[in-house]
């Protein structure tokens, strides 16, 4: 098997989700006792969502760099970033490594084809629903149009992830919100599925509460991660 680096801490919410999925699909690939060969470069996060709150995105490829060449010295073999937001370097970042990077929404965009989805809701942070590079990669990717949420919606989304999700509050208020946000995306804009783009959003809804397509892109890096892993 593969040494898969992953760049993670952000939050470490999701990374532990990321850790188990990893872990439980190399034991359904290799056997009982088996797991997955990983390194994990924990970021702390409060700085980290500082510096995003800023915009201070040269510093925080910066870091982001840091942790990948740390990741290729202790022997990684390939590279994952744990957030979608965070792929906003993630150029810089395979540069940086020299490594095979596992592109999130790349994952996702196979996924959302292979479904046959073509107007995918992105619940996400602001960061990756208002910058073009996540939603042009998984449209040209997935050939489907990506519907973002408008206000006052968009900063409803944004606020449970950074105010609850990655401080591991899990709240059926805000769960109430997201299905609602949903349902009024499926009634008025005619969305055909729901990206849960951002590593924290499946901590919180899950298909079994929608009725359209669910692409949790943390379960969808794990499982092309896996891929890269077991070669
Ligand atoms: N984990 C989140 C994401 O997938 C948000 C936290 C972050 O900004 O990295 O985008």
């Amino acid at each position: 098997m593969k040494r898969l680096g992953i760049i993670g801490g952000m939050s470490w919410e999701s990374t532990a989700v990321y850790y188990r999925y990893l872990n439980q699909q190399v034991k359904a690939a290799k056997g009982p006792l088996s797991s997955a060969p990983l390194l994990l470069w924990n970021m702390d996060f409060a700085p980290i969502a500082r510096l995003q709150a800023d915009g201070e995105w040269d510093d925080l490829t910066e870091l982001m760099c840091e942790a990948a060449r740390g990741l290729k010295a202790g022997g990684a073999e390939a590279v994952i970033i744990a957030t979608n937001t965070m792929h906003l370097m993630a150029d810089a970042v395979q540069a940086a490594a020299d490594l095979p990077l596992i592109h999130i929404a790349d994952a996702t965009a196979g996924a959302i084809r292979g479904a046959g989805v073509k107007r995918p809701l992105l619940l996400a942070t602001r960061f990756t629903m208002e910058k073009q590079f996540y939603r042009e990669r998984v449209e040209q990717g997935a050939d489907c149009s990506v519907v973002v949420p408008d206000e006052p919606h968009r900063t409803s989304v944004h606020n449970i992830i950074y105010n609850e999700l990655v401080q591991g509050e899990i709240k059926p208020a805000s769960r109430d919100t997201y299905l609602n946000i949903i349902k009024y995306y499926q009634r008025e804009h005619g969305i055909d599925g729901v990206i849960f783009g951002c590593t924290e959003v499946g901590m919180l809804i899950s298909q079994s509460q929608i009725d359209i397509p669910c692409f949790d892109t943390s379960a969808i890096h794990c499982e092309a991660a896996v891929a890269a892993i077991l070669g």
